[in-house]
C-alpha cells in the first residue's frame, strides 16, 4: 500500500490529461478517410487469420450523467426497425469485398444498451451474422448488458444464441451516487442476475465498477467491495471516472463539488485493489482484476496481454472488423471509424460510399511505436530485443531521445531500466499512461483537453 506522501506526489506529478491508449495513434489524430482504404485493407486481410468482430448498438432509454460512450437515447422501440437491417446491410456490403467468408474467434458487443434489443432483433441480426461470417469453434461472445433494463427470459435466449460471456455495467451501489448519476438501479436485481447466468452456464461474468463519482469516498465504497466479495465474478473493470465536459456536455448536469478529490478517487482505487488481492484476484493491466486461470489474468502474467479498442484482450493484433454508428474498425493498420450520426450511417449503407466519419493509415513508425506502447499499457514493460527483433531496428538509436525519459523515470523510482528493458515498479503503474505517452511521436502539447486525467 502507498504512503499518503507518495500518493500526494503522484498527484501533484501527474494527474495531468493523457490518452488511455486503446489505439495508437488516437482517435485524436484520426483524419478524413476515403473509401480506397476500406477495399485495401480488407484486400490484405488473410483467410486462415481469424478475425474480431465489434457491433455498436448505440440506444440507451435514459442517460447516465457520466456516459462516455457513443449513445443515441431513444425510448422508442421502433428505431430497431431501421437500424438492425442498416447493420446487417453494412455487415453483408462489407463482407462482400472481402474474397473469402471470415472466420471470427471473438464478438462483441457493446453500446450503448444491448439489451434495448428485442429478442426478435437478435434472432434476425444472428440469422446475417451466420450467413456472413463462419465462426471457430472456441469463439468468445460477449455482450455488455444493463442490468436495470434486463426482462426475464432474456439471458436465457442469448445463451442459446451461443453468448458465452456476460458484462454488467454496475459502476456503484450506493443510492446516493446512483441518484447523482441519474441511474435508477436495483441491487438485488443484480444478485439475481448474476446467480441466473451462472445457473444458465456462461463460463465468465465480469462487473463493471466506476470511482471518482459524486458522493464516492473511501468509506463509503467499501459497499462496492462488499458486494464484489459476495458476488465473487470472474472479472472486475474498476474505471476511473473520465469528467470531460467539455466534450461530453451532459456531464455538466452533475454536481462537480460533489465529485472525488484526485487524492480520496486514489484512495479508492487502492483499497480496492487491496481488496480485490484478498479476494484471490489478480490484476491485468491498468483497471481489470481476474481470479487465477481467468484467460486475460494468465496472459498478464505471461506478459502476453495486447490492448485495443475493447480494452484488454488474449488475441495480438486480430484485425477488428467494426459495425454499428460510431464504431471504430482496425483492419490491416487502418483505423476506419463509421458515422457518429444516424443519418450519416444511413447515407453511407444507402449510398454504398462515404462510409467513414474518419480514420487513420498507419506509417511503419506508428505500427512500431504502437507495438512499445500496447507493450506497456498491457504488460507493464517493454522488452528491447523484441521490439529489436519484430521491427529490424536497433532501440537505443531508435528511440534516443525516449530512453532519456525513462531514465528520468527510474530515477523517481518509477521503474527499472537496464539493458533488457524497461519494466515499472508500483509506482510506475499507477502512471503507465504517462510512461507509455514518451513513445506518442503526436502529443506535442495541443489537443490535451480531449483527455481525462491520469488519476
Ligand atoms: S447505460 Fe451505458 S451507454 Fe447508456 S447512457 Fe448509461 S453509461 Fe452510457
Amino acid at each position: 500500500m502507498l504512503d499518503n506522501a507518495t500518493v500526494e506526489r503522484l498527484i501533484s506529478g501527474y494527474n495531468s490529461p493523457v490518452p488511455r491508449y486503446t489505439s495508437y495513434p488516437t482517435a485524436l489524430e484520426f483524419v478524413p478517410l476515403d473509401d480506397a482504404a476500406l477495399l485495401d485493407s480488407y484486400r490484405k486481410c488473410e483467410p486462415d487469420r481469424p478475425v474480431s468482430v465489434y457491433i455498436h448498438l448505440p440506444f440507451c432509454e435514459n442517460l447516465c450523467l457520466y456516459c462516455g460512450c457513443n449513445v443515441l437515447l431513444s425510448r422508442k422501440i421502433e428505431v430497431l426497425d431501421e437500424y438492425i437491417p442498416l447493420l446487417l446491410a453494412e455487415i453483408k456490403a462489407k463482407t462482400d469485398m472481402m474474397e473469402f467468408k471470415p472466420r471470427v474467434s471473438q464478438l462483441h458487443f457493446g453500446g450503448g444498451t444491448p439489451n434495448f434489443l428485442r429478442l426478435s432483433d437478435w434472432n434476425r441480426l444472428f440469422a446475417g451474422l451466420h450467413q456472413y461470417f463462419a465462426f471457430t469453434p472456441d469463439a468468445e461472445l460477449s455482450v455488455e448488458l444493463d442490468p436495470a433494463v434486463l426482462s426475464d427470459g432474456y439471458l436465457t435466449h442469448l445463451k442459446q444464441l451461443g453468448f458465452n460471456r456476460v458484462s454488467y455495467g454496475v459502476q456503484d451501489v450506493t443510492p446516493k451516487v446512483l441518484e447523482a448519476v441519474n441511474r435508477p438501479q436495483d441491487v438485488q436485481r443484480i444478485r439475481d442476475i448474476v446467480a441466473e447466468s451462472r445457473a444458465l452456464g456462461f463460463s465468465s461474468v465480469n462487473l463493471d465498477l466506476i470511482y471518482g463519482l459524486p458522493h464516492q469516498t473511501n468509506e463509503s465504497y467499501k459497499a462496492n467491495l462488499d458486494f464484489i466479495a459476495e458476488l465473487k465474478p470472474e472479472r472486475i473493470a474498476l474505471f476511473s471516472y473520465a469528467h470531460v465536459p467539455w466534450l461530453k456536455h451532459h456531464q455538466r448536469r452533475m454536481d462537480e463539488k460533489a465529485l472525488t478529490e484526485p487524492s480520496e478517487k486514489l484512495k479508492i482505487y487502492l483499497s480496492a485493489r487491496q481488496a480485490f488481492a484478498a479476494l484471490g484476484y489478480e490484476q491485468i493491466g491498468m483497471d481489470h482484476f481476474g481470479l487465477p486461470g481467468d484467460t486475460l489474468t494468465e496472459a498478464f502474467k505471461n506478459k502476453t496481454l495486447h490492448r485495443n479498442f475493447m480494452g484488454y484482450t488474449t488475441q495480438k493484433t486480430l484485425d477488428m472488423l467494426a459495425f454499428g454508428t460510431s464504431a471504430i474498425g482496425f483492419v490491416s493498420g487502418v483505423y476506419m471509424q463509421n458515422h457518429l450520426k444516424l443519418s450519416g450511417y444511413r447515407s453511407a449503407i444507402e449510398t454504398g460510399k462515404n462510409w467513414f466519419e474518419k480514420g487513420f493509415v498507419m506509417s511503419a513508425e506508428d505500427r512500431l511505436r504502437h507495438e512499445v506502447i500496447t507493450q506497456l499499457m498491457a504488460n507493464f514493460r517493454v522488452r528491447f530485443s523484441d521490439v529489436e527483433q519484430q521491427f529490424g531496428i536497433r532501440f537505443a538509436d531508435h528511440f534516443a531521445a525516449e530512453l532519456e525519459r525513462l531514465k528520468e523515470f527510474a530515477a523517481d523510482g518509477h521503474g527499472i531500466l537496464d539493458e533488457a528493458g524497461f519494466t515499472t515498479s508500483e509506482t510506475g503503474s499507477f502512471i503507465i499512461r504517462h510512461i507509455a505517452a514518451v513513445f506518442d511521436a503526436y502529443r506535442k502539447g495541443s489537443g490535451q483537453k480531449a483527455f481525462s486525467k491520469a488519476i
